[in-house]
């Protein structure tokens, strides 16, 4: 080899280590860059369109003489809702006083008689399966703790949340599904359903749907009457409106919510669902616990509840789960044709709900409850296309566009040294 041939050898070298090293160094980069990419913020009311009517108010009733409760009012057929009297309450908001009098059966009114119907979720259907269930949220400073509690059991659980505490946290909504969890509502204002006149209960119900969906692009299915109050009449009016009634097993109400009232020890409540654990032999389904978010006392209580029920051989899981319900969510209508990607595929691709953050600005979401979508009227006849599936992989956007283009830097970093390398070389 000549001198010549050896300085250029050593040249070629030289280019190759220099080429690798600025490849690693884009990899390195692209790699901390990720690791260290903030998370997008979330962007609350994205999809609320301009023209709407304001969110209802924290702790109130939802109003019910705006055009959307108007509009979804008139989407339900009204001949499927029997005329059962509306329940008394002295304090509005609280749960309805039963009556001395006998009330028929015909009114299957739960918080009076325990009258379940045929289509309310009390229990899942196989033996020690455990729906297990959190009301009331969410709370910051609390469903977060929660949120890891289950990830540290490799569990996952439905939260049943309002829609006025939604308003406090909405980035919370986005992490319960982005963290494998089933998200449902528990209506807006937390009121006895019983004591709300029928349009009071759609506006309940529709605001609920419509928060989760502007925040998450999932259209809640499953909704639990906040103290479990329900008659016939609730019940056709949330079937109507594509609803489905989630109560709790006779004897698992664990009655923690008492904790944050200091009404209760945590002895009391260990006492409980010990009782509620010795009939666990006896039965031949599952059940459907009842427990809550909202205050910290409750994680401890949660992972005392959990490690007693599992030592027993309870399985916990969502509701969806428990159900075998694969999507968790009611469809969602296709999107409009005319936004549609340039690209048409066969079959056409089911609209995936938006990644967290990276919603469109500007554009309506698929909403089918305001006034201002054509398909306002009936969605349920629109078609169905799963928004998605309920456990960990629920959410195929998850990866932020952060490490989406980071990973596309790596890749090319190294492809263009490779490409100039073997050139050189
Ligand atoms: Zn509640």
């Amino acid at each position: 080899m000549t001198r010549s041939g050896t300085n250029n050898h050593k040249k070629k070298i030289t280019a190759a280590i220099l080429l690798g090293s600025i490849a690693l160094a884009i990899t390195l980069f692209t790699t901390v860059a990720d690791a260290a990419a903030p998370k997008i913020p979330h962007k609350p009311d994205i999809s609320h369109p301009k023209g709407s009517s304001p969110w209802p108010d924290y702790g109130e009733k939802p109003k019910t003489n705006t055009p959307e409760v108007k509009a979804w009012v008139k989407s339900i057929d009204w001949s499927k809702v029997p005329k059962l009297p509306i329940r008394h309450t002295d304090s509005p908001g609280d749960p309805p006083e039963c009556p001395e009098k006998e009330v028929p059966e015909k009114d299957c009114w739960w918080t009076c008689t325990g009258c379940f119907a045929p289509d309310d979720v009390f229990e899942c259907p196989g033996k020690n399966e455990w729906g297990l269930t959190f009301d009331d949220g969410p709370e910051p400073g609390v469903t977060e703790h929660l949120f890891d509690l289950l990830k540290e059991k490799n569990l996952t659980a439905t939260f049943f949340v309002t829609g006025m505490k939604s308003t406090k946290a909405p980035w919370l909504l986005q992490d319960t599904i982005d963290k494998g969890h089933h998200l449902a509502s528990h209506t807006w204002s937390h009121s006895g359903l019983t004591t709300l006149t029928n349009e009071e209960i759609v506006a309940e119900l529709k605001w609920t749907e419509k928060y989760i969906f502007d925040h998450t692009g999932y259209k809640v299915k499953y909704f639990r009457p906040p103290y479990g109050d329900i008659d016939n009449r609730v019940r056709a009016i949330a079937r109507e409106l594509g609803f489905k009634t989630v109560i709790w097993s006779t004897e698992w109400d664990t009655q923690d919510w008492q904790l944050a009232e200091n009404t209760i020890s945590s002895k009391q409540i260990v006492n409980i669902f010990n009782s509620a654990l010795k009939t666990l032999p006896n039965r031949k389904k599952g059940v459907v616990t009842l427990q809550h978010d909202g205050d910290k006392k409750l994680v401890p209580m949660a992972r005392t509840l959990l490690d007693m029920g599992m030592k027993k051989g309870m399985k916990p899981m969502s509701i969806a789960q428990c159900l075998n319900d694969k999507v968790g969510y009611n469809a969602v209508p296709a999107l409009p044709a005319a936004p549609a990607p340039k690209k048409p595929t066969t079959p056409a691709p089911a609209p995936v709900p938006p990644a967290s953050g990276v919603k469109q600005t500007g554009k309506a979401e698929p909403e089918v409850s305001t006034p201002t979508s054509p398909a306002a009227k009936d969605d349920k006849e629109e078609p169905i296309s799963a928004p998605g599936v309920v456990k960990s992989t629920a959410n195929p956007g998850k990866k932020s566009s952060a490490s989406t283009v980071s990973a596309g830097l790596s890749v090319a970093g190294w492809t263009l040294a490779a490409v100039i390398a073997s050139f050189v070389l």
